[in-house]
């Protein structure tokens, strides 16, 4: 195989780095765009992205009835008014509405598309830092289906590298692969004659197109599996939603009823900025509300969202099939608009199975009660797979930094990484939210660097005085597969990513930027301190004792 380099051949028309890399095409690389064209219009900068074009999540996924599972109103940017009705927004609606975000503020040609991070180096040494100073070089290869293209008989054209020297690097990547989503091995699926495909590969017209008579059966119980079912029923397709675990599913108003007073109350019209801010606000609130709500009286909650499905279900149904062993919130609880899921299994045949598989058979999927689940296609919603950081290799001058090592700062930064930032978003509630805090905050360390003459800042390494946990305490699948390859979080501020909107709005857009931070030359010992340790880390991991205990912890 032909490895071709090119490097360093940089997009941009000199050596000079880039002010700015945006790695994100989603909600959270438009939004920060947009802090950027608005707050440092003189910055060079450009933003790439491994799709083939905008929206992030809303570009990869296109299975039936692609949703938020979020009101639109706290999903939207926080700029930009949603401009549809429903309370829930179509996925196709929400790619366009980005795409028109990118291009009020004049960004949308900056992107390149199909573009994929390969690794991000921190370079403190060398000619190109003797004449620039200390800064990221991001290898790039032409992205294919989501990812590098890795086909055995991929031309030499895909294998070009591509080197981006920037000064500043923000991860605006999402959590998850784009590439895969997680697809257990089914015993006997060799022997099915069907159609099996997870949901994150569906394309309309490759499994969309010709569903009339055949039978599907969705194996899972999150957010897609309740919205792939009653679009394909609706659509009259006969279809089954098998699942080991009930989730928690609200019926949630098909109108966004809180914008609707809001846009009668507040002076001009419902998609006014002033309606989107309050109802946004009123959003927010109301979702922690029923937050805390779930988390200090678990049956209150849980009798609200069971009563409400009482409206279409059986007491024995929503008993078997919508009672999960959880308590509401443990994991994601799955929003329904207008009950369509209930609607579709009263009023359009869909069926909710709640089974264990024992195996695939030819005409469908045997269960452990023995009972055959005939399906000519099988759609795995089985989840996500976790990934950071774009899945990109980190290091600094060229020694290789496991991301799982390091320690989130406030969810934003990362231990001993200078002009590094990344977005992750709230899981319990719009992930917009704190993709916008996140980008406040980062505008907010960049202004003060910039004042204070500073090209570089990074978070300390801290000290084995702040434990470590998991960055992302969630109970979901994903999540706790995914956890190895993350980094940690501590235990007390700077060092916390709070699941809490109201506890990290102050913190994040007001609070100082400075705590256990260093700078210029500090900046710099602190990464090559991160890489030795890194690098005695996986010495150490080398050694069979050694992999054992850092297994154990
Ligand atoms: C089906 C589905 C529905 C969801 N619904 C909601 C919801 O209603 N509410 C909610 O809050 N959250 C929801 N989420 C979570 C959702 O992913 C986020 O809300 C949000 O869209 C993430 O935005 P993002 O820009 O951070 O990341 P993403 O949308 O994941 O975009 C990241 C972008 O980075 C690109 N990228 C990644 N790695 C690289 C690389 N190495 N090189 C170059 N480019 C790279 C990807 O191609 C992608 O375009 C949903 C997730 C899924 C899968």
């Amino acid at each position: 195989m032909t490895h071709i380099s090119e490097t360093p051949q940089a997009p941009q028309a000199s050596n000079e780095p880039l002010d700015l890399l945006i790695v994100g095409a989603g909600i959270a690389g438009v939004d920060m765009a947009h802090h950027v064209v608005n707050e440092f219009p003189g910055w060079s900068w450009t933003m790439i992205d491994s799709n083939d074009d905008i929206g992030g999540t809303w570009n990869t996924f296109t299975y039936p009835g692609i949703r938020s599972d979020s009101d639109m109103t706290s999903f939207a940017l926080p700029y930009k008014p949603w401009p549809h009705k429903g309370t829930l927004g179509d996925g196709g609606h929400i790619k366009e509405y980005l795409r028109d975000a990118a291009n009020e503020d004049g960004f949308l040609q900056r992107i390149q598309f199909s573009t994929w991070m390969k690794s991000m180096n921190f370079v403190t040494s060398g000619p190109a830092v003797d004449e620039h100073g200390p800064h990221w070089e991001v290898v790039t290869v032409k992205a294919w289906n989501h990812g590098p293209d890795d086909r055995p008989d991929a031309t030499d054209d895909a294998r070009v590298e591509t080197t981006i020297r920037t000064r500043r690097l923000h991860l605006a990547c999402g959590y998850y692969d784009h590439r895969d989503g997680f697809l257990p091995h089914y015993d006997g699926q060799e022997d099915f004659t069907g159609t099996l495909v997870h949901a994150q590969k569906w394309h309309p017209d490759e499994h969309g197109g010709d569903l009339e008579g055949k039978k599907v059966v969705i194996i899972g119980s999150g957010a897609t599996a309740i919205t792939v079912l009653p679009a394909l029923a609706k659509a009259g397709v006969d279809t089954t939603m098998l699942q080991r675990t009930p989730s928690w599913v609200a019926a949630v108003p098909t109108v966004d009823t809180i914008k609707t007073i809001w846009g009668t109350l507040l002076p001009g019209d419902r998609n006014s900025k002033l309606t989107h801010k309050v109802s946004r606000a009123n959003h927010i609130l109301r979702d922690m509300v029923q937050w805390y709500t779930a988390k200090l009286t678990p049956p209150v909650f849980a009798g609200y969202v069971q009563g409400l499905q009482l409206f279409w279900l059986k007491p024995s149904q929503v008993r078997k099939d919508f009672t999960p062993p959880y308590k509401p919130w443990d994991q994601r609880v799955c929003k329904a608009p207008g009950g369509d899921i209930f609607s579709a299994i009263k009023n359009d045949g869909a069926k909710v199975v709640t089974g264990t598989i024992d195996r695939i058979v030819p005409e469908g999927i045997r269960l452990n009660d023995g009972q055959v689940l005939e399906a000519d296609v099988i759609v795995s919603a089985t989840g996500l797979q976790l990934q950071l950081f774009g899945g990109a290799e980190m290091a600094v001058d060229g020694t290789k930094v496991d991301p799982s090592k390091l320690v989130a700062y406030r969810g934003v930064l990362v231990s001993g990484m200078p002009n590094l930032s990344f977005t992750v978003g709230y899981l319990n509630q719009s992930w917009t939210t704190r993709a916008d805090l996140t980008a406040r905050y980062v505008a907010r360390l960049w202004h003060h660097n910039i004042n204070n003459g500073e090209q570089l800042a990074a978070p300390v390494n801290p000290g084995s005085d702040v434990t470590r946990k998991p960055l992302l305490e969630f109970e979901a699948g994903y999540i706790k597969r995914g956890e190895h390859i993350t980094p940690r979080q501590g235990d007390r501020s700077p060092w916390i990513y709070r699941q809490d909107y109201l506890r990290e709005w102050p913190e994040l857009s007001r609070g100082a930027v400075t705590d256990e931070m260093t700078f210029g030359d500090d900046a710099v010992a602190s990464a090559r301190e991160a890489a030795e340790v890194a690098a005695a880390d996986s010495a150490d991991s080398a050694d069979p004792a050694g992999s054992s205990v850092s297994a154990a912890m």
